[in-house]
């Protein structure tokens, strides 16, 4: 068994933290993608006002900091010669400039550049996109579009063929001329502040920065990979794509690779109350507790109670995601974590938490600091981003009620 996301990212549901991400992201990728500065706050912003019903607080043209005037197609084309490889991609062009081809003046959709550099990765859109930037027959085939036969064609015949799909990301998508301006991108990644990996609520996730020092090499120390939800290799043009973006552990991000077969969305789901981890053993929890070897299993269970929320095909992505996260052995190595936080919550009661107070009045001033120091205290679901396994902890402290020895 398998669970991939399992804490749901939130940053964007609160109106406060999306206004400053989605600032820290538009200057991330302002000069790394071939569109007038303008356009790019213009449907970032558009974006945001329709996801949140208020402004970012300026004006997009404020936003970009300049005031550059319209430009023709050929205008554009003169000032941005990459979005040339648009043109390869009939519907991806059409995407973006959707008035009739022969009409020379036509403009970049500026709800749709919006809708792929920060639009919610969910299905439906995605959806959406694909009808719209894909040819149909490469739609419903299983292969990608982007090893496009008229890739070959762009290629100096002695070097290594590259599909258009890289040439897309290369020069359109550019996600390694974003990734380079590693002060713009730490600056993005610390901003979701996501301190822990949301496909598998075990490791922690930091952003780290050498405040002293002047090199960019030795200053911009570490910070979590961005896993490309829909893979760069095919979906280029989401390679910048804001909530295509989601910060792991080296782990996750590594066992997922390129898979985007259906599988949760960070972004809109995790596996909230609908799952939950349970102790799977034939022995008393007693018996379990006078042990100092672990004789038990951890799985993770529908919750019975909340059956009728979840829908098929919820149930289908959290299936599907368990083949690729390897989460039953993942968790096997928490199982001494486990028998710990057991021990903990059994010997160590409240009223022994309480005389710790009492006894202790310069160290603990409440019982919920005993509670912390004896990991038994319990984090409610929205701080699972901030603590590495808080679900398996809270779930299973929960559990506890099932078993009627203890
Ligand atoms: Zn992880």
């Amino acid at each position: 068994m398998g669970i991939t996301n399992m804490i749901k990212i939130d940053v964007y549901e609160k109106p406060e933290n999306a206004k400053k991400v989605f600032q820290a992201y538009y200057n991330m990728i302002k000069k790394s993608i071939p569109f007038r500065e303008k356009d790019i706050a213009e449907a970032v912003t558009h974006r945001f006002m329709s996801e949140y019903n208020y402004e970012l607080g300026m004006k997009p043209e404020e936003v970009a900091n300049n005031s550059e005037k319209d430009l023709t197609y050929e205008e554009y084309l003169e000032n941005y010669p990459e979005l040339k490889y648009i043109e390869n991609y009939p519907e991806l062009h059409k995407f973006l400039f959707p008035t009739d081809s022969t009409d020379l003046t036509k403009k970049l959709s500026i709800e749709n550049l919006g809708m792929l550099l920060c639009g919610y990765m969910d299905e439906k859109n995605i959806k959406e996109l694909r009808t719209n930037c894909f040819p149909k027959e490469e739609r419903e085939s299983s292969t990608s579009y982007f090893n496009d036969e008229n890739g070959k064609e762009e290629q100096d015949q002695n070097k290594k063929k590259e599909t258009l799909g890289q040439l897309l990301m290369k020069n359109v998508f550019r996600y390694k001329a974003m990734s380079e301006k590693k002060e713009l991108v730490y600056k993005f990644v610390s901003t979701l502040n996501v301190q822990v990996c949301p496909y598998c609520n075990r490791n922690y996730i930091s952003v780290v920065i050498d405040e002293e020092s002047e090199d960019d090499k030795k200053k911009f120390k570490t910070r979590p990979p961005l896993d490309h939800f829909f893979s760069k290799s095919k979906y280029p043009f989401l390679a910048v794509s804001m909530r295509n973006l989601v910060p792991s552990c080296g782990v996750c991000n590594l066992e997922k690779h390129d898979n985007d077969n259906n599988i949760l969305y960070p972004y809109k789901e995790g596996l909230g109350e609908n799952y939950s981890f349970r102790i799977m053993t034939d022995k008393s929890i007693r018996y379990i507790l006078g042990q100092n070897d672990v004789d038990f299993h951890i799985e993770i269970k529908e919750n019975i109670a909340r059956l009728s929320d979840i829908d098929s095909d919820y149930k289908k992505r959290v299936k599907e995601s368990s083949e690729t996260f390897v989460w039953a052995l993942n968790y096997e190595f928490s199982k001494k974590y486990v028998l710990r936080v057991l021990k903990n919550r059994y010997y160590f009661n409240r009223t022994f938490q309480e005389d710790i107070v009492k006894g202790m009045p310069g160290i603990f001033s409440s019982v919920g600091e005993v509670q912390q120091l004896l990991n038994i205290k319990l984090r409610p679901q929205e701080e699972d981003n901030e603590e590495p396994l808080s679900k398996l902890t809270r779930d299973i402290y929960n559990s506890l009620e099932l078993y009627d020895d203890i």
